[in-house]
């Protein structure tokens, strides 16, 4: 024999009855059939019940939903002559439902044997309507009401069974029916005095194994709405995927830990007799789903799974009384027992200084009263603080038999919840160490569970999730180079770049899951809000996601106020824009600082020549204990562009205005001409270098005529530019007669730091730099006589993008 439950969802529409139906017929054993209520309907007959005892009218509305929802089943379901037979029963149910949430209403009280009484109409009406069903279709079927047969005491909501006498029940029923399929209503039984009670929330199940247990079925399937169970749950890690073999203790701890498609008490009855329970997708009953038993066979995993458990509080009992003190955790207990709260998770420090208990959020006022006064004398003899709550937690849990035969895993669980600013309360690795569960804040619930399993499933594969701060002409180009290089990277490198959010001055877009990169210009046109820094990093924080990394793409002095707020919270920062690591010392070191103290990524690459390894060389010199001694450079692609091009037929100004529209030169071209830029980039090689230095230290003799250093606007600026054509002139004739070359470079030695224009000959190397190019020659220890040269293009939309797409990368490895 076997047996069959079906949950909710399976029954939920007339169209997934049809799939049961189908699954049902095609059995060629005699199959028990336990069904739930159809999905939804046990939450809405609670609902109903909490507002009649609220005092409040509105039940009526929920009776009448409930009503609607059967009566559509019965049209669509069943020809004239059931119907009719049907709708009768249904009115029937529906009146006995009225009549119970009345007295409810009028007493403003709901105890729990009318709890149970309302919220077994689920059950009876799904069971009736789909045996009826089933019958018009043929199959040679029968119905049994569980509450003549499952026994329970009269704990009516969460009732305990009576062993003895529903197993003699059930096996005397089935010895005698004959039929080749029985339906039953999963979830109700009856107690002594024959009254309904329930098994708990999602008892189906439960009904299911028992059913299987008393006649000793080959077989126990739980039919539900995912095709198994899965290495977490669906709905909240993308990734996850059905778990093909799993034994019974791992299916236990799984969903002991919150793993809801099987109510943990199911798992006992069926392995007290070896039944292999089989998880199924109704709704694709072709996959193969999991199997559950005892032997798990063949290359196991050592975490099976991961699972969690929301709305926690976790209870802390401390004291220096408590020391070597006999009884502590005895009485601790009792009290809780007593006033009959359910303990998820315990944990106690070796010096038995304190222990900490993880229970129900609602249970947790209820908690401390019951210890608190357990505790009355200790307290105020002040041996045992007042018991300590923390409310709106979660617990996280590791499943798996080999996990103890493994070191390494809480280490490699513990640093990866750390890397992503997941905060750990309390942790505790069960006795048969087949979990491993930590205690953490309820918002983090999501990223850890989704860094949970990238680490311990997904084949090292690594998400990075992108925030992206100015799309103006390299945003775009990166934005770009992410969408083309997508199949690369996972293929090569095993990663995968999520923009999560784009913003430029004007308009922001979020998409959690992804922004689609080949229409994102239209999408945020269309879709985009008013783009505000504060609203960025608040949404930021708020969707929490793993492997965070913001990225600005701006000139801007206002974003670069975000970046420590960013690395305290475990968010990488990427910047081109160089106004932080230029602006003061203290804060430059304190960026620096945060990053290393939060273990996150502060990347700038770009902030010096774009996309050329000039910051990462240097800190590779550093850091293998090279010491800088001088550095000469020309480090503005720009100015590099306009003195190059600068000549007999290009006046200065056009060639200014043209770097301009060739995207060489900052939005505002006085930073680059004024040489402020270049004061900035070797600032940040020096800095970088590990010296202690500010802006005003570096010396800057002006090329400029006082006409156009004193220019209040860009405008101005390009105006004076043109009035002054004569001071430019000047500097190129000069410059050709010596047969020098105009460069603008950046020098360091002995301590002393300048930027300035200079006349460079033949044979310098500086000499026959080309377009936009940039070139550094660092003399260090190790590079005395010959420097270590880079050199190459150092402005530019395409190669700027391309060293914060390095940077980016860079951020995966931390
Ligand atoms: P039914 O009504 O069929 O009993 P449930 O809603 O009780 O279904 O259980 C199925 C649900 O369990 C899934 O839709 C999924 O959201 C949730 N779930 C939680 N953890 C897991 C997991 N590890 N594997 C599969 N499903 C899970
Ligand atoms: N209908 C009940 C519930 O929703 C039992 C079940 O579905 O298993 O809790
Ligand atoms: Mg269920």
């Amino acid at each position: 024999m076997i047996v069959s439950k079906f949950g909710g969802t399976s029954v939920g529409s007339a169209k997934n009855i049809q799939k049961v139906l189908q699954i049902i017929a095609n059995k060629k054993k005699k199959t028990v059939v336990v069904v739930s209520a159809m999905g939804g309907v046990t939450n809405l007959l609670l609902e109903a019940a909490r507002i009649a005892e609220n005092g409040k009218k509105g039940y009526l509305l929920i009776i009448e939903k409930i009503q609607q929802i059967h009566t559509d089943l019965i049209d669509k379901l069943l020809n004239d002559s059931n119907q009719k037979n049907c709708e009768v029963f249904l009115m029937v149910q529906i009146e006995a439902l009225k009549d119970t949430l009345n007295g409810v209403y009028l007493l403003k009280d709901l105890p729990g044997k009318s709890a149970a009484k309302i919220a077994s109409t689920g059950e009876i009406l799904s069971s009736f309507l789909i045996y009826n069903f089933m019958k018009q279709e043929s199959l040679d079927i029968d119905f049994k009401d569980s509450r003549d047969i499952i026994r329970t005491n009269n704990a009516y909501l969460n009732a305990e069974l009576n062993y003895d006498e529903t197993y003699h029940n059930i096996k005397r029923f089935f010895e005698e029916n004959t039929s080749k399929v029985v339906i039953l209503p999963g979830f109700i039984a009856s107690d002594a005095q024959n009254e309904t009670t329930t098994l708990g929330r999602g008892g189906s199940d439960y009904t299911a194994s028992i059913i299987a247990s008393a006649i000793e079925a080959d077989l126990l399937e739980i039919w539900t709405d995912v095709s198994g169970m899965y290495t977490a749950n669906p709905r909240l890690v993308k990734q996850a995927r059905p778990i093909e073999h799993i034994s019974y203790q791992e299916a236990m701890e799984l969903s002991h830990f919150g793993a809801k498609v099987i109510y943990p008490p199911t798992i006992q009855p069926v392995l007290d007799k070896e039944i292999p329970i089989l998880v199924k997708n109704t709704l694709s009953p072709q996959e193969n789903g999991t199997t559950i038993s005892k032997n798990v066979n063949g290359n196991h995993t050592t975490v099976k799974g991961i699972s969690h458990i929301d709305d926690i509080a976790l209870l802390t009992l401390e004291g220096n009384g408590m020391i070597g003190v006999p009884g502590i955790s005895k009485r601790l207990f009792e009290a809780l027992f007593l006033k009959n709260i359910n303990i998820k998770f315990i944990t106690q420090a070796s010096s038995e200084h304190s222990i900490c208990i993880a229970i129900d959020n609602k249970e947790a006022n209820l908690a401390k009263e019951a210890v608190d006064q357990q505790f009355e004398y200790e307290i105020i003899q002040h041996k045992v603080n007042p018991l300590l709550i923390e409310k709106d937690l979660a617990i996280i849990a590791l499943v798996g038999d080999n996990m103890k035969s493994h070191q390494g895993i809480s280490g490699k669980m513990f640093s990866e919840l750390g890397d992503n600013n997941v905060n750990i309360r309390a942790i505790a690795q069960g006795s048969t160490e087949k979990n491993i569960s930590a205690v953490i804040a309820a918002k983090d619930v999501k990223k850890a569970l989704n860094t949970l399993h990238a680490a311990f499933f997904e084949d090292h594969i690594k998400q990075i999730n992108l925030f992206i701060v100015g799309i103006g002409n390299v945003g775009k180009k990166l934005i770009e180079q992410i969408h083309q290089q997508k199949e690369f990277l996972l293929s090569n490198q095993h990663l995968v770049l999520r923009i999560i959010a784009i913003s430029n001055s004007k308009l922001m877009l979020f998409d959690e899951n992804g922004i689609d990169l080949t229409n994102w210009e239209s999408k945020l046109k269309a879709k985009g809000v008013k783009s505000d820094l504060n609203a960025f990093y608040d949404r930021i924080i708020e969707l929490n996601l793993r492997n965070s990394v913001f990225v600005d793409n701006t000139a801007s002095d206002k974003v670069p106020n975000y970046y420590a707020k960013y690395l305290k919270q475990s968010i990488s920062v990427v910047a081109c824009n160089k106004i932080a690591c230029s602006s003061s010392y203290a804060n430059y070191k304190n960026l620096k600082f945060l990053s290393k103290k939060y273990h996150t990524p502060y990347l700038f690459e770009t902030n010096v020549g774009a996309g050329l390894p000039i910051i990462d060389t240097l800190n590779n010199l550093i850091a293998s204990g090279d010491q800088i001694i001088k550095i000469q450079a020309v480090l503005s692609g720009s100015l590099n562009f306009i003195f190059n091009n600068f000549n007999a037929e290009n006046s200065f100004y056009d060639v200014v205005k043209m770097a301009g529209t060739e995207g060489y030169t900052e939005p505002d071209p006085r930073i680059d001409l004024s040489g402020v830029d270049v004061m900035r980039k070797i600032l940040i090689l020096l800095r970088e270098s590990g010296q202690e230095i500010e802006l005003n230290e570096i010396e800057n003799e002006s090329f400029l005529p006082p006409g156009s250093l004193q220019a209040k606007s860009v405008d101005d600026f390009m105006i004076s530019l043109e009035q002054e054509t004569q001071h430019f002139e000047k500097l190129r004739i000069n410059a050709n007669k010596k047969k020098c070359q105009l460069k603008y470079v950046a020098e360091y030695e002995q301590g002393k730091a300048k930027v300035g224009l200079q006349l460079i000959d033949a044979n310098h190397p500086f000499y026959n730099l080309d377009g936009k190019d940039n070139i550094v020659l660092f003399f260090s220890n190790r590079y005395k006589d010959q420097p270590l040269i880079i050199k190459g293009a150092g402005a530019g939309a395409d190669v700027t993008a391309m060293g914060i797409f390095g940077d980016i990368i860079r951020t995966g490895n931390k």
